[in-house]
């Protein structure tokens, strides 16, 4: 069985046979063409039974992929393309596929409400309440990224503005750097200086860290979760929010306590996306 997790910079394969386990990772291609021939020499190499896709996109029905920004994508009917690779193939959202690795082989075994937040280029959500997967009723809910958080906010990939994603993105983070007298460096190299305690990148995390809570925050209010899972290229860097994240959050939820709310980074590390995606794949009631 196996589980591949496309996402707008990396691809991560995953192969899981026999006990052995076998991961693949490469650059995502920029053509979609060049997407699937990477993708399938992969699958007819590795033969899996249970196939597991997991996109950055809202993922309606068996698989439509609705939009997917982040890979360039309008809409696109990746089912006829996959659907045929194994004999089971589950094509589903990618922190949908998170949340599904955190329920069944991470830390969230014994919750019944909790949320996957990942933050890189966009910011995804998945997650489970009452015990149940969050899909909603066409199976698109948790684009966490799309809330709007600034009514008069930069302009959003989706075509709507000031989504949370704007502020609190791969790109917001960088918009901040650069208005504070640090533009031109990446995000690890922010994160090294602000680790070295350069004032100006300490600032950045400072501000940074609030736009994430404002958005977490939203969602905390709204479900209740027992906890929180971060992951993601920019929350690699976790020991530097763990802490400031936290406080922030707690501050700006109000109406109830959330003293047992669990601020968390996912332990499953890159590979939850493509494990989440591997057990959906094999068990037919996951998803
Ligand atoms: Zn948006």
């Amino acid at each position: 069985m196996a589980g591949i997790d496309v996402g707008g910079t990396k691809t991560l394969c995953l192969l899981r046979s026999k006990g052995r386990e076998e991961v693949k990772r490469f650059t995502t291609p920029k053509k979609w063409e060049k997407l699937v021939d990477a993708l399938q020499l992969w699958v007819e190499e590795t033969e899996p039974e249970f196939l597991g896709i997991a996109l950055p996109s809202p993922i309606r029905g068996r698989g439509i992929a609705e939009q997917a920004p982040n890979l360039g994508w309008d809409k696109k009917d990746v089912w006829k393309v996959f659907g045929g690779w194994a004999t089971r193939v589950k094509i589903l959202n990618d922190v949908t596929a998170a949340a599904i690795a955190e329920k069944y082989a991470g830390d969230a075994k014994k919750m019944s409400d909790f949320l996957c937040i990942y933050i890189g280029t966009g910011i995804g959500g998945g997650g489970y309440a009452n015990g149940r997967l969050i899909t909603g009723a066409f199976g698109r809910g948790m684009e966490v990224g799309h809330q709007q958080v600034d009514p008069d906010g930069m302009p959003c990939t989706c075509g709507a503005r000031g989504c949370w994603e704007t502020l609190a993105g791969t790109a917001g983070f960088l918009r901040i750097a650069e208005g504070i007298g640090l533009g031109g460096f990446s995000p690890p190299k922010l994160f090294e200086l602000a680790r070295k305690g350069n004032p100006k990148a300490q600032k950045l995390l400072n501000i940074y860290t609030d736009f994430v809570a404002i958005g977490v925050a939203n969602l905390v209010a709204i479900l209740d979760p027992s906890a929180i899972f971060f992951g993601g290229g920019l929350m690699k860097s976790w020991r530097l929010f763990s802490a400031p994240l936290s406080d922030r959050i707690r501050r700006r939820v109000k109406i109830f306590s959330t003293r047992k709310l669990q601020i968390l980074h996912s332990r499953l590390g890159d590979k939850a996306v493509a494990l989440g995606a591997l057990i959906a794949a094999q068990h037919e009631d996951v998803l």
